[in-house]
Parts: structure tokens; sequence; C-alpha cells
């Protein structure tokens, strides 16, 4: 890429031009590398881009003074945004006299409002649905309240159509246009007309159930499904089940339906995987055993217990979790083992688990060991 020209030497002005010397300039030099008045002349073209980046910058104060002291290199990036300067559509028209502040608009044009179309509000809704539903989804019927449509006038606004009449304010088109001043550019910014509210009608004889706004405070059913595997926080996507636009001039809005997934009795969720706790006495924990408990995909879970297991252990069940989403695949059922001691015990047990001391007390011989082979199992486990 070639080293980018000074602005001043662009415009072939010295460091002190006035703004009215940077402004003929501009002029003069813009006319001649028009690219209407240049077809099909790249060079013409680029020296016209480049005419038009210089002036940009040195037509306003702010922008100025910043190249003046830092040259190209400003700190805060280029004031044309990331994108850098992507040229501005200039008829040549507008070369000639009026007011040249007014030009730049069209380099704003895609950031501005301009294109903005009546779309209706969007709407969002809360729905709770039970821990079931993460593993089998749902489908549910829900009732929201919202402006749509008026049915009795269609949304017209009026029941005698030949009662409305075209908005003065804005010729119909529902908005108004004003320049404000951005930076170095002046930018068109379109708002709703205030007259009409943004309706582009004026309606002199409103419809009573509606107001004449042509949308009214009515409750609607909205059917959805809910997939598997939905975890709170999801927000489903209703198109077109928003707020109706303003004298239906437009699409209506969307309507954002955002889950909550209830608590379940004992998982966990880590994403579509499920995490659970089970008690083992210390006689199965010691021989091995295997308990059976209903799991929430309608069948039994099997959770086999190795003999010589640890209070802390994980096992896992892989694919009884959760579905995963977008895939037929489901995560895996985590079992931390815990050590489940009785509550009370009796004094005859007392008694009987004193005779067995020797199997089931610390054993203080080997504690070194014991402690050293307790700290490698814990560092080697798969809990989590
Ligand atoms: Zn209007
Ligand atoms: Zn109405």
């Amino acid at each position: 890429m070639p080293e980018k020209r000074d602005y001043y030497e662009v415009l072939g002005l010295s460091r002190g031009a006035s703004k009215e010397e940077i402004r003929k300039a501009y002029r003069s030099l813009a006319r001649k590398f028009h690219p209407d008045k240049n077809p099909d002349d790249p060079d013409a073209e680029s020296r016209f881009k480049e005419l038009s980046e210089a002036f940009a910058i040195l037509s306003d104060d702010d922008e100025r003074r910043k190249y003046d002291t830092f040259g190209h290199n400003s700190p805060g990036g280029s004031p044309f945004g990331p994108g850098g300067f992507q040229g501005v559509n200039i008829s040549i028209d507008d070369l000639f006299g009026g007011d040249l502040g007014g030009i730049f608009s069209q380099f704003f044009r895609s950031s501005s409002s301009g294109n903005r179309r009546a779309k209706g509000s969007d709407l969002m809704v809360r729905h709770s649905v039970p821990f079931q539903t993460a593993m089998d989804g749902c489908e549910e019927e829900i009732e929201i309240e919202a402006l749509i449509t008026c049915d009795k006038c269609e949304g017209e606004g009026s029941k005698d159509p030949s009662s409305v009449r075209q908005c003065p304010g804005c010729d119909g088109r529902g908005r108004t246009e004003r320049v404000e001043r951005i930076g170095p550019f002046t930018q068109r910014v379109v708002s709703d007309c205030p007259s009409c509210d943004g309706g582009g009608r004026i309606v002199q004889s409103p419809c009573k159930s509606c107001g004449g706004s042509g949308r009214s405070n009515q409750t609607k059913k909205v059917r959805f499904s809910v997939p598997p595997g939905v975890s709170s926080g999801v927000r489903l996507r209703m198109k077109g089940h928003g707020e109706a636009a303003r004298a239906s001039r437009g699409e209506p809005g969307d309507l954002y339906i955002e889950i909550d997934v209830g608590g379940h009795d004992w998982f966990e969720r880590d994403g579509s995987d499920l995490l659970m706790a089970l008690p083992i006495g210390y006689a199965d924990l010691l021989l091995g055993t295997s308990v059976r408990i209903p799991h929430i995909d309608g069948d039994h879970i099997t959770v086999k217990i190795p003999a010589g297991s640890n209070p802390g252990d994980t096992i896992s069940i892989p694919g009884r979790g959760l579905p995963r989403q977008g895939s037929r695949s489901r995560g895996e059922v985590s079992v931390v083992l815990k050590l489940d001691l009785p509550s009370r015990v009796s004094r005859a047990d007392k008694k009987r688990i004193s005779e067995m001391y020797d199997i089931l007390g610390t054993n203080e011989e080997n504690i070194q060991e014991r402690i050293k082979d307790e700290a490698y199992r814990r560092r080697n486990s798969r809990v989590r």
C-alpha cells in the first residue's frame, strides 16, 4: 500500500490555510477529479476519494487539530471508524454552490436510522418449565398481552376509510428528516413524524376500539415448542409474534420467550451432564454392591459400586444424561459416592461394632503410608 499522503498536500495547501481556502481548494479539485467527469478512470476516482477524506478532516475544527498534532496516527484510531474512510457519494452538482457540509451525509448513511423499517417492537416474556422438560422438551401454549392489530378496524384506525387523510407533516411517510452535525460530518437523522406519531396518516373519526392507532392491547395465545436439552436463559424467538407495527405499516416485531428450567430433587446440572451424590454404607463400599434408582428418562439407573470403593469416588454412567442440543447424543450421569453413617446407633450395636474394631477402626500402625495413599488417590480420582 502506498503511504498515505499529507492532507494539506492532497489539497495543495499550506498548514495555515484558512477554512475558506480549504473549501475553495476542495471544490475546485473535486470538480476536476469527480468520477462523473472521469468515467472509467480509477486514478481520478482514488484521487477524488483522497480529496474528500482530506476535506472531511480539515473542514472540522476538532479533527483538524488532532490531525495537526498526530498526523495520520491519531491515538483514537481512524476518525472514520474501524473501516477507515469509505468514500462519499457526492454528485457533481453538490460541488457548485450550496452548503458543502451536507454532502457527507451519505457517508454515515449506513450507521444512521435512514433505512429503518417501521417494524413493530419486539417483546420478551419469561416462561418456567419443570426440570423434566430438559429431558423431553415440550409443547407449550401461553397467553400474552400485546399491542396487536385492532380487529375492529383491521388496523386502519378508522371505521370509515374515507375519513383517513395523509399526514401533511410528512407527506404520509411517517418519518421526518433533519440534519445534525456529528464530528466532521453532517448526518441526516430520521425520526418519527410528531404530527402523526409515525403512522403517516391523520384519522378524523378514530375507531373506538383502538382510539385510531390501529393497534390495541389484546391477549393472544402463542404456541411454541421447547427443545430437549434446554437450559435456563435460553431465548426462543417467535418471529412475528411481537407488537404490530404502527398503522399496519410494517412487519410485526418478534416475541422472545426466555426459558427458566426448574430444579431437580437430587440432580445438579453441568450442561448436558447430571451430577448427584449417593450415600453408601460402609459394608457396601467395602464389599461392593449395585443400587437401582428411578431416572428421568423413564428407565431405572443401576449404579454399580465396585468392592473397595472409597467415599468421594465418582462413577460415570455415559449416555444417561440430558440430550445435547443439536445432536442425538446425551451427556453422562456422574455419581459421587458418600459414606452413609447411621444417624443413631443403639447400645447393643455399639457393642457389636466395638468387637469388630480391628476391622472397622482407624489403623494407626502405618498412618504415614495411609495418608500418602489417600493423597495419591485424591489427586488421581475423577472427582471434578
Ligand atoms: Zn406525519
Ligand atoms: Zn381499531
